[in-house]
């Protein structure tokens, strides 16, 4: 059933956003700026690939996260790709990861030729459990030479992709010791959480690489592109290669020394980005101010609200309420919706999706919990 209080939500929201049409989850937000340097960037004819944009976005963006490099791609999906392969997920082998996220997480473990294997998320955090980690690799692991393996089915365990879901930094720190004990390496999707820290630290950067999306619904877009971030210059120039089709660099000639991939992110793109960084703060800030209304109206109206985790600062990329059970979450979509306020659930688990159903996965009380009470509510900068 539907509480009274969640119909007058939907009226709070139409009167925060001072919206009388339909109103969009997350809607991205140009100005003058943008147009400038988009323009600017056409007239200089560079608008491909390796362009003066794409240098200055990466150095501010290696900047701004704290990562000693960044490589701007065509999407995050892509960047999660080649994090995959640099950090040595090879066919055959299994990634870790949660089975609240977005397809692309799996997409990628996919590309790579491995198997996700899905271990739960925490219900504070919404992003992957320590807790469920340290059982699954207590229950299914070993390491044999510095290398960690399946007991059951003997492939190599490649990687451990935990997500910062709706920009909400998971518990990194704990998940990335758990890593280092059992010999995993780190890859974050922090796809959702440009921004976002954990203890100070920017999400994306505490792995051994971390992939950032700038997709239209992210929190600074260029309708498609994405970053890779690492502190390891090694790895840094083999993205920076395997990105760019691994050309070798000649004034005119065209040689390739292995199989890359054609995921740089134009300049055109990396010009509308370079405009979008500098509002980055701007909408943080504002987007918090966003969440603060929501907690507080949550407060009085016995709503629960997914608020920021412990030690950590959240971009609050969107925001999500918790409601009493899968009746009234169903109900509230509809009537949200139908009313023009967009609302959505949390994406349908991935380990049940026909691609992934029979991968391995750890019990999802909490994953399953989320996905039946939980609803993202329009969070785009006001
Ligand atoms: C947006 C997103 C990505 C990357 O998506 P692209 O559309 O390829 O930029 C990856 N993982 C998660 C969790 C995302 O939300």
């Amino acid at each position: 059933m539907l509480r009274p209080q969640l119909k007058n939500l939907v009226a709070y929201i139409q009167e925060m956003y001072q919206c009388e049409a339909f109103l969009p989850l997350h809607e991205p937000r140009f100005n003058e700026r943008e147009k400038e340097l988009v323009m600017d960037c056409i007239d200089s004819t560079f608008v491909s690939s390796v362009g003066p944009y794409v240098d200055q976005f990466e150095k501010q963006i290696a900047d701004y996260t704290g990562a000693k490099y960044a490589i701007a791609t065509v999407n995050g999906t892509a960047a999660l790709h080649v994090s995959l392969l640099l950090a040595g997920v090879e066919r055959g082998s299994e990634v870790i990861t949660q089975a609240l996220s977005f397809i692309a997480t799996c997409n990628a473990i996919s590309y790579c030729g491995a198997s996700p294997v899905f271990v739960d998320v925490d219900k504070q955090t919404l992003g992957l459990s320590a807790e469920s980690l340290s059982d699954f690799l207590s229950q299914y692991a070993f390491v044999k030479d510095e290398q960690c393996f399946n007991k059951h089915t003997q492939n190599r365990i490649s990687a451990c992709v935990p997500m910062h879901t709706f920009g909400h930094p998971c518990e990194i720190d704990r998940i990335k010791a758990i890593c280092e004990k059992w010999c995993i390496p780190l890859v974050e999707d922090a796809a959702e959480s440009l921004g976002s820290v954990y203890q100070n630290q920017h999400t994306g950067t505490f792995g051994l690489l971390g992939a950032i999306s700038f997709n239209g619904n992210k929190i600074i877009t260029a309708g498609g592109g994405g970053a890779i971030i690492t502190q390891d210059e090694q790895l840094a120039k083999k993205a920076r290669h395997l990105t760019t089709t691994a050309k070798v660099p000649h004034k005119w000639a065209f040689n390739h020394d292995q199989i890359g991939y054609n995921y740089r992110m134009p300049n055109l793109n990396a010009a509308l980005l370079c405009a979008q960084l500098e509002k980055l703060e701007v909408y943080i800030q504002n987007k918090r101010e966003t969440a603060q209304k929501y907690q507080a109206w949550c407060q009085s109206n016995q709503v629960a609200f997914v608020s920021e985790p412990p030690n950590a600062a959240s971009n609050f990329w969107l925001n999500a309420i918790l409601l009493k059970d899968q009746a009234e979450q169903q109900n509230f979509l509809e009537y949200a919706n139908n009313q023009g306020v967009m609302t959505r659930p949390a994406w349908t688990l991935l380990n049940t999706l026909p691609m992934f159903k029979d991968c391995l996965a750890m019990p999802q009380n909490n994953a399953q919990y989320l996905s039946e009470h939980l609803v993202n509510l329009p969070s785009s900068v006001r």
